[in-house]
């Protein structure tokens, strides 16, 4: 997976690139980053990159020239060029991080993953021209019905999500039983000491039971889910998307069905 970042600000998300598992990822060719200044593609002598938006109204707006510019110059598509008729190649899929955008969740943060590169579009100030996003931009994304004051942020959150799904970079274990894989939050977990306080570990979690302790983890994240996000329940029944044992556990515990002793 290759990252492209186009911002004004790219040393905050550069800082990023350089720790932990991205970092390691990144020395095993298995993630490649590029960060790209906006403004190294301003068009006058003060490199300006904003401006007062047509029809009045608070704040600037980014202007157009740079950031086209500078989404051409890693190889994005201008839709919009009429030289561009007979294009036939594969461009990168272009992502501006908006707060009008389709929201980010784990689901898209796959799909993403699967992509051989991704350039993402950051904003600034009262966001962009709208043109750029129709000449360039495949898909506009929010991490979330807030507003930031700029789009890095963002693009850290969709980086740090998909490329941690990217194959290999971590375990495929790892990814089975998080929160959001089959449509449940991940069941509570417990490391050293046994006892903290007056707070023991699960006695199950120490029985050796592999099968047990397998039926106890999905119990729980049932009932988390149940709890916290009854609407992946209600989605994940829509959607046919679980088990007999999953549906079993959720009648037990809407009180529908037979009884389940929880350990
Ligand atoms: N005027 C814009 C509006 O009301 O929708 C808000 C612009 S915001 C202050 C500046 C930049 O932050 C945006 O261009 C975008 O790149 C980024 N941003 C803000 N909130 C975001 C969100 N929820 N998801 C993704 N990007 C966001």
């Amino acid at each position: 997976m290759k990252y492209t970042v186009l911002s004004l600000f790219p040393e905050i998300t550069d800082a990023f690139f350089a720790h932990s598992i991205i970092a390691k990822a990144i020395s095993r060719g298995i993630v490649t980053y590029r960060s790209v200044n906006i403004r190294d593609f301003a068009v006058d002598k003060h490199r300006t990159c904003d401006d007062a938006p047509y029809g009045g109204g608070p704040g600037m707006l980014m202007i157009p020239e740079p950031l086209g510019k500078a989404l051409e110059s890693v190889g994005a598509r201008n839709r919009l060029d009429p030289e561009d008729g007979g294009w036939t190649g594969i461009a990168p899929r272009v992502i501006y991080l908006s707060p009008s955008g389709r929201p980010f969740t784990q689901n898209l943060a796959k799909e993403l993953a699967g992509e051989a590169e991704l350039i993402l579009l950051c904003g600034r100030y009262e966001g962009i021209d709208q043109r750029i996003i129709d000449a360039f931009v495949d898909d506009e994304i929010s991490i979330g019905d807030y507003v930031l004051s700029s789009g890095e942020a963002a693009a850290l959150v969709l980086i740090d999500a998909t490329y941690r799904l990217v194959d290999t970079v971590i375990t495929s274990a790892s990814l089975e039983e998080e929160s959001f894989a089959g449509g449940l939050l991940e069941y509570p977990q417990y490391t050293r000491p046994e006892m903290y306080g007056i707070l023991k570990v699960p006695e199950i979690l120490l029985s050796g039971h592999h099968e047990n302790i397998r039926r106890w983890r999905l119990y729980k994240r049932v009932e988390k889910t149940l709890a916290l996000r009854p609407d992946l329940i209600r989605w994940g029944e829509e959607t046919g998307l679980f088990d007999e044992e999953t549906r079993h556990i959720i009648e037990v515990l809407r009180g529908t069905g037979g009884s389940e002793g929880e350990t």
